[in-house]
């Protein structure tokens, strides 16, 4: 008889989530023959004014984890490349300025947008990126300006985003040739609010031990709050998803068999290798309980008034995690080491993401220091595949995990 732990049964809701975002994804496609518009907008960008007019938001970053996860970003970025692109361009932007050359990934490349909207609260890769389709589709772009805030939110940066709120509703009004309605736009705020309040829900299940999720779970279950955020879908795709997590709570199912170590991830996901990633942790009884990048579509929470939702939106929206100082960020990593209940930190140096990236290595500093969990960090693209070593990544984890046991006491 086999002494390997039988594995534990699949999420079910992951069903109805790839059902909820072909239907998504089919209904953006067809927009134009429904006479509809299509706005492309950025993963951190403000959705909610584009919901309550009915305009189709579509995020070229959803759309690169598809094509990450379905492994067609070399080609895609090299095509990129051979376009003129430098290798060193955020994957993302690469496969999406391929993409919508050559209509390639695995939809067959995104609907072409009426308008673009670009946040820079995630980088300023996303500005150049952004005026690029602006020129290649002839349509207009709102570049929504959210100032760094390294030290807080100060009355100067409020008044300025604040402008900028009533500029794009002015902007839509233009484009689309529709007027915003207050009462539509309470409640998609609401619904918003709601949706990333159970988000956090979400998330939170995994302090449980054993989790009954990991965060590549987490990393795929995320999609619906990113491209459905403010909609009724997502408030009740999510709550039937706490409601399966909490019953495999009650019975006692941890996604990896036998957790006996927690981790914590940072940056975004290798999407061209998490099962391999999630195979190499399980090997040695370790989940991904939490990472810092799931929950920057809950982590600004608790600046909105969701009865107030657009005067709120403004601080919501600047003071994402991308957009605060790194003492802050290691303020939130420390967080969700203590809430988690973490014995090691493992940091995704990512090649395409400079701004998620540049702060590690002084958050990995702090995190020892005030810690003294060790912290593993690995080399990768979360997209491009030609920038990630398996042997490389597999010794690195082995001889982490190692010293995670080691500190633990289990070695
Ligand atoms: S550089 Fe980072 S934040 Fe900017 S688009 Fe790429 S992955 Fe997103």
């Amino acid at each position: 008889m086999s002494d390997t732990p039988s594995p534990p049964p699949k999420i079910m809701a992951a069903k109805k989530m790839r059902d909820l975002m072909t239907t998504y994804y089919l209904e953006a496609l067809s927009a134009a023959q429904n006479h509809r518009q299509v706005a492309w907008i950025t993963s951190g960008g403000p959705v909610e004014p584009l919901v309550a007019m009915d305009i189709i938001p579509v995020y070229p970053e959803n759309h690169g984890a598809m094509i990450g996860s379905a492994k067609m970003g070399e080609d895609l970025c090299a095509k990129a490349e051979d376009m003129g692109y430098s290798g060193d361009l955020c994957a993302y932007a690469r496969s999406d300025i391929a993409c919508a050359v050559v209509k390639g990934g695995p939809i067959g490349g995104l609907p072409k947008p009426d308008m673009l909207i670009c946040c820079n609260n995630i980088c300023g890769t996303v500005l150049k990126w952004y005026e690029i389709q602006a020129r290649y589709f002839q349509v207009p772009l709102f570049i929504f300006d959210t100032p760094v805030c390294h030290t807080g939110y100060t009355p100067e940066i409020a008044a300025y985003v604040k402008t900028q709120v009533n500029e794009y509703i002015a902007f839509l009004e233009q484009v689309s040739g529709k007027k915003m309605d207050p009462a539509r736009m309470n409640a998609v705020g609401k619904l918003s609010y709601e949706g990333q309040r159970l988000w956090q829900q979400v998330l939170n299940t995994t302090a449980h031990k054993p989790s009954p999720m990991s965060a590549f779970d987490a990393f795929f279950f995320l999609a619906l709050i990113v491209t459905l955020r403010g909609t009724q879908i997502a408030v009740d795709f999510y709550k039937e998803l706490i409601a399966e997590l909490e019953q495999r709570i009650k019975d006692g199912i941890g996604v990896v068999p036998d957790e006996t170590y927690r981790l914590l991830w940072d940056n975004l996901p290798v999407w061209h290798r998490l099962k391999w990633l999630s195979d190499r942790f399980s090997a040695h009884q370790a989940c991904l309980v939490a990472d810092t990048y799931t929950s920057a579509w809950c982590g600004a929470l608790k600046y909105m008034d969701e009865n107030n939702f657009l005067d709120s939106m403004a601080e919501a929206y600047t003071r994402i995690y991308l957009n605060i100082g790194v003492d802050e960020m290691a303020e939130e990593v420390l967080k969700m080491i203590r809430f988690y209940d973490i014995h090691g930190l493992v940091m995704h140096s990512n090649r395409s993401c400079k701004p998620y990236s540049f702060g590690q290595m002084d958050i990995m500093r702090i995190v020892r220091e005030k810690t003294g969990i060790p912290v593993l960090m690995i080399e990768a693209d979360m997209v491009d595949p030609r920038s990630f070593s398996e042997s490389q990544i597999e010794t690195r984890i082995d001889a982490f995990m190692e010293i995670v046991k080691h500190k633990a006491g289990r070695s």
